[in-house]
């Protein structure tokens, strides 16, 4: 079927729905069901919403992880979070028109997702240790990368620079944004060499990469962490299955791209389920935090409303000291 007999077939299917309505279906109680409740779409059992809301949004029953957006990972994974640069929209440098503007995307796109962009920058804590933090959402025009998901991103990092502190991206994206062309390409090295800088001050990189991550954010941030963690049930990739599949006019194994397949071939160090992910990033960070002797400023602490730790107060007044005795002599 082709793309436009798809969606001549998905009008058809809703007109057909606004019909059976109008015969008499009893609408509002449908809407009432709905709203409480929640069929896999693995494994089909109906759930009340509650209860996979309290599961971190992973079926109790078969285990498959629900698509989440980026604030509501973002309560998942840290105790308490400060957004940065959240007003930071989108220009259309190209004047770009496909079937509509794409300024008309845009907004579209932001009244749908209630989001200005397709990532959430900002400083969180995870188990009282400061982490910049990214968070990619695919709600927001399928997560796709262009000039403001490269820039937040970036100036995440330059602020991980400045506070002394570890960097997560949480990955979910089907690659580089069409619309922006270029600009879109040049956020993959431009958040590349941010990260060079980081590597540099010797601080921790993780990815988190969830369902799905694919295109130019696999090509670039996405597998340039030190340790590359991937979500149960996650599908990474640079091009898509069937693509490689028409290329190479070859069947690929079932698993192919899946987080396991990857974890395999060692292109993913872990493969982790939602439940675990927030305990193992922060022993990630504790060791990590421990046996560099890197120590996140006290300003990243005052930023969070949390308070210094005196090991972080005595290495400041520390190095604050030094200065002033070489001065002295
Ligand atoms: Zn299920």
């Amino acid at each position: 079927m082709s793309l436009k007999d798809w969606f001549a077939q998905r009008k058809e299917n809703t007109q057909a729905e606004k019909q059976l309505d109008a015969e008499g279906m009893n609408r509002v109680a449908d809407e009432q069901y709905a709203k409480l409740w929640h069929q896999c779409f693995s494994c089909n059992t109906n759930l009340p919403k509650k209860d996979l809301e309290d599961n971190l949004d992973v079926c109790p029953v078969c285990g498959y992880h629900n698509r989440i957006g980026a604030y509501q990972r973002i309560a998942q994974l840290t105790d308490t979070f400060v957004e940065w640069d959240a007003g930071m929209t989108a220009t259309d440098p190209l004047l770009f028109t496909d079937t509509e503007p794409y300024v008309k995307r845009i907004a579209d796109a932001q009244r749908k997702s209630k989001l200005n962009d397709a990532v959430i920058t900002g400083l969180g804590a995870i188990n009282e240790q400061p982490i910049a933090l990214a968070v990619m959402d695919f709600a927001y025009m399928g997560g796709s990368m262009g000039s403001v998901v490269g820039e937040k991103i970036t100036r995440a990092i330059e602020q991980a620079i400045a506070l002394n502190v570890p960097v997560c991206v949480v990955t979910a994206s089907g690659g580089a944004r069409m619309q922006e062309g270029m600009f879109s390409l040049m956020q993959m090295v431009k958040t590349s060499a941010a990260l060079a800088r980081l590597h540099d001050a010797g601080l921790l990189y993780l990815t988190l990469l969830t369902e799905p991550t694919f295109g130019g954010v696999t090509a670039s941030y996405g597998t340039l962490g030190d340790i590359i963690i991937a979500e149960e049930g996650a599908r990474i990739g640079f091009a898509g299955r069937r693509v490689i599949e028409q290329t190479i006019h070859q069947k690929l194994p079932a698993d192919f791209q899946t987080a396991g397949y990857l974890q395999k071939y060692g292109q993913v160090d872990r493969v982790l389920k939602r439940s675990e992910i927030k305990t193992e990033m922060g022993l990630l960070l504790r060791l990590h935090n421990t046996s560099s002797g890197k120590l996140a400023h006290s300003q990243a602490y005052q930023q969070l409303g949390l308070t210094v730790p005196d090991t972080v107060l005595q290495a400041e007044i520390a190095l604050h000291k030094q200065p002033a005795l070489a001065h002295n002599h």
